[in-house]
């Protein structure tokens, strides 16, 4: 329903006194978002809006579903917080649950968000190479453009300047190594002359750092919020090879990937690997409580079992594996199953591809790069100078997308000068009317900007 102007007023008044907003320190005008039901929210005008981010990637089964509300508040009525120091039902169920959706035999250490779930990443590779005689192995090898969170640590494995400047030091330890940005090869070669040097660059470092000195690379299958960068088909095996090779451990961060964004249910089975570590944190509970996860390999949990004396994870964390997040992740991961979302997510991505193809024609689209339903179209001022489209332009696309009531993201800004990547990642719920709808907005906002000029 639609809010009395003198409430929304207030409202605003109230927002710009107190809320300090994520990225920005004002935001003389936010839009205030009261509900939500599907793909679809509400702001407090009454204007809908097609939620094509899933609100930052992680939204996964949408909007409104009682189920996940009712589950929740009937574990709160049963037990809301018991600690993980012990154990409680729906962290058991819920550990069980995850190993079956990662293939493999797996170690789960719940958290509260994918930031968190990265360090507690690095803490157990350093300790893991710590207690096997190797302690000084401490470095991690992560990517150019790369996110993998806002803590000193996180912060320091992401490899996008803008975000870093201002705040060092940071974790100390992470080497940057170039992207597999296809489109832009850092090594200046084309799809059919690579020879996966991006891969190489990551031996490169682990053998000029020194392997001695190297506890692990960490990785996302692609990278989402720096491009959607996906890579050849032929790179995370090889990186694996080469931590295989060297003893360095491979971290595969799913936050976003993860949860049937890929088509699969995670992205890194899209290629045939098995990470030593999983990351998780948003679709884990398409964001209704916030959770997350670090899965550690069976093989790896083993070395800290048999060093009983030695071997605790000295890593405590409150609200951890809450058992009302616990349960909302497995109401949310019976919703992906029963529905039969993962599936549809790839369906969501055959969609784009086939019905967007008409796109790769128009002289402001660089590349659409498509994985699962997770897409992003790289703008560019022509298609061959590839030089990134100005600010102006993207802003203009953004918000005739937005006026025609369909919300898109955008990314790239890890390099100034470079914000022109659109990012759409709907709800894998996401109805043929939602997939149309999506499609045809782009369809025609790009029509609209060809003739514009
Ligand atoms: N890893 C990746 C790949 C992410 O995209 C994000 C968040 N966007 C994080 C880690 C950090 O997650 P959180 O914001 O929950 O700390």
């Amino acid at each position: 329903d639609d809010v009395d102007p003198l409430v929304k007023e207030e409202l605003l008044e109230k927002d710009r006194k107190y809320v300090w907003h994520h990225m920005s320190a004002h935001n003389e005008n936010p839009m205030i978002i009261a509900s939500g039901e599907g793909s679809w929210v509400t702001d407090i005008d009454g204007n809908r809006y097609l939620d094509g981010m899933s609100g930052l990637w992680c939204v996964n089964v949408g909007h409104g579903r009682r189920e996940i509300a009712e589950a929740a508040a009937d574990q709160m009525m049963k037990i809301a917080y018991a600690t993980l120091v012990q154990s409680h039902i729906p962290a058991i169920e819920l550990a069980a649950k995850l190993n079956e959706w990662l293939e493999g035999e797996y170690r789960i250490f719940f958290s509260n968000s994918g930031s968190d779930a990265n360090e507690v990443a690095f803490k157990i590779a350093r300790q893991y190479h710590h207690q096997n005689g190797k302690p000084s192995k401490h470095k991690f090898i992560s990517r150019h453009r790369a996110y993998h969170g806002n803590s000193m640590g996180a912060l320091g494995a992401t490899g996008q300047a803008q975000r870093k400047l201002k705040y060092e030091p940071l974790g100390v330890g992470f080497q940057h190594v170039p992207p597999p940005y296809c489109y832009r090869c850092p090594f200046g070669q084309t799809k059919e002359t690579c020879s996966l040097q991006c891969a190489q660059a990551i031996e490169n470092a682990i053998v000029w750092e020194g392997a001695d000195s190297v506890a692990g690379v960490i990785l996302e299958p692609v990278i989402t919020g720096g491009g959607m960068l996906v890579p050849h088909e032929g790179y995370l095996p090889a990186v694996r090879s080469i931590c295989d090779k060297y003893d360095v451990l491979l971290i595969v961060d799913e936050v976003i990937c993860g949860f049937g964004r890929s088509g699969k249910p995670f992205g890194h089975q899209n290629y045939g690997v098995r990470p030593d570590i999983v990351t998780m944190a948003k679709g884990l509970t398409s964001a209704y409580s916030p959770l997350s996860a670090t899965a550690v390999s069976a093989e790896l949990y083993d070395s800290f079992k048999e060093k009983e004396a030695t071997s605790h994870f000295r890593h405590v964390n409150t609200f951890g594996g809450n058992p009302v997040s616990c349960k909302v992740a497995l109401a949310n991961l019976d919703i992906i199953e029963r529905e039969g979302l993962v599936e549809r997510s790839a369906e969501i991505g055959q969609a784009f591809r086939a019905r967007l193809e008409p796109l790769n024609a128009h002289p402001h689209v660089g590349e659409i790069r498509i994985f699962g339903s997770a897409m992003g179209i790289e703008l560019v001022e022509d298609q061959i100078s590839k030089i990134p489209a100005s600010v102006e332009r993207v802003t203009h696309l953004i918000l005739a997308c937005k006026s025609k009531g369909l919300l898109v993201g955008k990314n790239g800004d890890t390099v100034p000068g470079y914000a022109n990547i659109l990012t759409l990642s709907p709800p894998l719920s996401s109805t043929e009317d939602d997939v149309n709808f999506i499609i045809e907005t782009l369809l025609s906002v790009f029509s609209n900007e060809q003739e514009k000029g």
